[in-house]
């Protein structure tokens, strides 16, 4: 069905969640050559939370923070707007090198990281417009509820009991959220509602009042062992660190390291009070299903749907797109899926289409890094899980580059070494062949199928998911 379109109807531009805020004018860049004790490379949230914390442990830093566009350009100033404390990737894969106990260290302090983001934010002065309300995932027919069914008892296994995560009863769940065709719900506590890019701004504000200064239109197109080399001067610096997930891939020695994932999102106008009658979401839940091709929405501040899923998923050659036009195909296609979800939302209209990148390591879990004897550092792979997942990372940044052995350092995404995703074609074709199998996995499990499909777990084997 083709979408119907709002007369204002904007396609790209960043993303709707600049609209109330105003797409912002970027800032001075680099000023000529520089001596700093810490430079960073991009100013999303990873970026951010890395120089707040730096500054908040020691003042007396020098920090430079180098963006190529304007603080909060990339996927967090795009995003869903889930603060999730779900861990990017399996479980399983980090407990290879920590054990169990250390792959629950890494959950239990992503569950934290939900409420660390809500506290800073309290202090900072950001209205992010917050609420907890917890995480809300609906299966829609028997073979999703069975997958359902089924990561509950693996989370029961890894630990987690019903203050973290429970199945909630036909009325229980009809009574947060109505979703046509939902056969079953689980809800989690450890998840937030925020407006992305309301907190990425609110970040930049927050990191450049302690005193770091980010030079924006800045982009680095070098980065060595004690500097970032940009067209308007050199930042030398003890430490560099590389903030730019789904980015890296058009950096100079990394253009394998993180498969550059696009994700795609609709906001509706904003709805009338008879159709949230009948859908109800007065809890503000983030929303996701089961399905393969999976779904992501929140309910805004300003009473709209937005939501989310897989467009076109990967641009060959790594490609990444800049300023998040979005194809129609993609558009017709979220909102297909959103009016299946909530045919009451039918007679309303699309306001806003963006898209946006992420990264995904070849192995789907998140890493972070500093070498000691470069002083150069990353962090990112979140896989779709970035919103909590780049606190974390700041907070484990700032104590690896300070020399500190703590708890975060000790974690077992620390250090992490992943193989290099195939040269293309086999890259292209692999990312497309699992989604062309999650899709064609869905569409079987629609027509009734009660287990997983085969293809989907093809799938899953072809890109190691
Ligand atoms: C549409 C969409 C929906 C998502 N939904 C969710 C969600 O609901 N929950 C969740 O947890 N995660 C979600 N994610 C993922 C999450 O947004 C990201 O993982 C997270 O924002 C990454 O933050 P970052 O700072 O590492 O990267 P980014 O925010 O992408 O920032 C990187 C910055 O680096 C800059 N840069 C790149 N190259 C250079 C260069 N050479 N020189 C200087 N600067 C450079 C970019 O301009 C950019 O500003 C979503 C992502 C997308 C795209």
């Amino acid at each position: 069905m083709t979408a119907p379109l709002s007369p204002g109807f904007v396609n790209g531009e960043v993303s709707f969640w600049y609209r109330s805020l105003g797409v912002p004018a970027p800032g001075e860049p680099l000023g000529g050559d520089l001596q700093a004790d810490v430079a960073v490379v991009g100013a999303g949230y990873t970026g951010l939370w890395t120089a707040y914390y730096l500054k908040k442990a020691d003042p007396s830093l020098r920090v430079v923070v180098l963006e190529k566009q304007f603080a909060g350009f990339g996927a967090s100033g795009r995003n869903g707007g889930w603060l999730t404390g779900a861990l990017a990737g399996s479980p399983e894969r980090y407990a290879k090198t920590h054990g169990r106990d250390g792959a629950r260290r890494l959950q239990r302090a992503m569950f934290e990281a939900v409420d660390e983001v809500i506290r800073v934010a309290g202090e900072e002065g950001i209205d992010a417009d917050i609420v907890k309300g917890g995480l809300l995932t609906v299966a829609r027919g028997p073979a999703q509820d069975l997958r359902l069914r089924e990561e509950l008892t693996g989370q029961r296994a890894w630990g987690w009991d019903a203050a973290d995560v429970r199945l909630l009863t036909r009325d229980e769940m009809d009574d947060r959220l109505r979703v046509a065709g939902a056969t079953g719900a689980t809800w989690s506590p450890h998840c937030a509602r925020i407006q992305p890019a309301k907190l990425v701004r609110g970040l930049a504000r927050a990191v450049r009042d302690l005193g770091v200064e980010i030079c924006e239109q800045t982009p680095v197109t070098e980065i060595a062992p004690g500097r970032a080399v940009t067209p308007y001067g050199t930042v030398r610096a003890d430490h560099v660190l590389r903030c730019t997930e789904g980015f890296t891939a058009t950096i100079a020695g990394h253009h394998r390291d993180w498969l550059p994932m696009n994700s795609s999102m609709i906001v509706t106008e904003p709805l009338p009070e008879g159709v949230w009658a009948e859908i109800g979401w007065q809890g503000r839940e983030l929303l996701g299903d089961m399905a393969h091709y999976y779904m992501y929405a929140q309910r805004t501040a300003d009473d709209r749907i937005a939501f989310g899923g897989r467009g076109r998923p990967y641009l060959y050659g790594s490609r990444v797109d800049e300023r998040g036009r979005t194809h129609d195909w993609t558009v017709d296609a979220l909102w297909d899926l959103l009016v299946s979800f909530f045919p009451a939302v039918a007679g309303s209209r699309v306001e806003h289409a963006w898209s946006g990148v992420l990264g995904v390591p070849r192995d789907w879990c998140s890493a972070v890094h500093v070498d000691p004897a470069t002083g150069l550092g990353w962090a990112g792979g979140y896989t779709g899980h970035g919103v909590t997942t780049t606190n974390l990372a700041g907070r484990t940044l700032c104590d690896l580059v300070l020399r500190r052995d703590t708890e975060l350092t000790r974690m077992p995404w620390v250090d992490r070494r992943v193989r290099a995703w195939e040269p293309e074609p086999l890259r292209w074709l692999g990312v497309h062949s699992m989604y062309r199998l999650y899709r064609l996995a869905d569409a079987r499990e629609r027509r009734g199928m009660t287990r997983t499909s085969v293809l989907a777990r093809i799938a899953d084997k072809i890109t190691g998911h």
